[in-house]
């Protein structure tokens, strides 16, 4: 579904990815792991374009997103972002957080982005907030509800930047909960999490990545278990 090559990222004369080769399969969960700094989010985000990469190439279901041509727009409509921090419209309620861009991008009528909008309210189990505003959520909520408004726009594949770094220690649960029932339905997804715990039981493939590169990767049980690199044993001997 994605195809990764010799993907380059540099700040000015600072390069912080160093050639990436990646290869994200449709369906698979993908967990990208790493010491802070290391360029996982960089690398999350060149591949919508949100950083636009120095060099290299990315495909997204055989187009070449990093064409010049391309129409970057169509591809992030299926490119399901959530951040560590997250980003709800303050001034508007749960409802139209998640229907917004449905209707102004989708061209859907409400009727009709408000049915998908309360499906995905009760797939994450928070049917009964859809008129709070986000200030009336918890962390853990207004997390979920994130997770509802990326997947209003009925992404091929969801990205996820630390999703849980942000929230309380009793919050992080919920949110892991709501993306593992997404891994279960089949979603492609690429996680940058340190929960070492959920890449685990729900990753089929980790990256660990440092300084700039994919140092080691391949399941959980190899990458977590049996870890050949240095580098990687250092890190898990840090966080596991
Ligand atoms: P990670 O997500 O693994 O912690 P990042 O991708 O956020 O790593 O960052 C990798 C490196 O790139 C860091 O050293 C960071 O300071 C640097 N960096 C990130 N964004 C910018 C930017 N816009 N300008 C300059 N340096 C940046
Ligand atoms: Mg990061």
């Amino acid at each position: 579904m994605i195809s990764i090559k010799n993907l380059h990222k540099s700040y000015g004369k600072l390069e912080i990815l160093k050639g990436i080769d990646a290869e994200i399969e449709k369906g698979e969960v993908v967990v990208v792991i790493g010491p802070s700094g290391s360029g996982k989010s960089t690398f999350l985000r060149c591949l919508n374009l949100l950083e636009q990469p120095t060099s290299g190439e990315i495909r997204f279901e055989g187009e070449l997103v990093t064409d010049k041509k391309h129409n970057i727009n169509l591809t992030r409509e299926k490119m399901g972002m959530v951040f560590q921090q997250f980003n709800l419209f303050p001034h508007k309620t749960v409802l139209q957080n998640i229907t917004l861009a449905p209707i102004q991008v989708k061209k859907l009528d409400r009727a009709k982005a408000d049915e998908i909008a309360l499906d995905l309210l009760r797939t994450v189990g928070l049917e009964d907030k859809k008129n709070a505003y986000p200030a009336q959520l918890s962390g853990g909520q207004k997390q979920r509800i994130a997770i509802a408004r990326a997947l209003a726009m009925q992404p091929h594949v969801m990205l996820f930047d630390e999703p849980t770094s942000a929230l309380d220690p009793e919050m992080v649960g919920e949110v892991l909960d709501v993306m593992k029932k997404l891994a279960e339905k089949g979603m492609t997804m690429v996680i940058v999490t340190h929960e070492m715990g959920f890449a685990r039981e729900v990753g089929d493939r980790i990256l660990f990545m440092d300084q700039g590169t994919i140092i080691e990767q391949g399941t959980p049980e190899v990458v977590l278990g049996n870890p050949t690199h240095p580098r990687t044993q250092d890190f898990l001997s840090k966080v596991l």
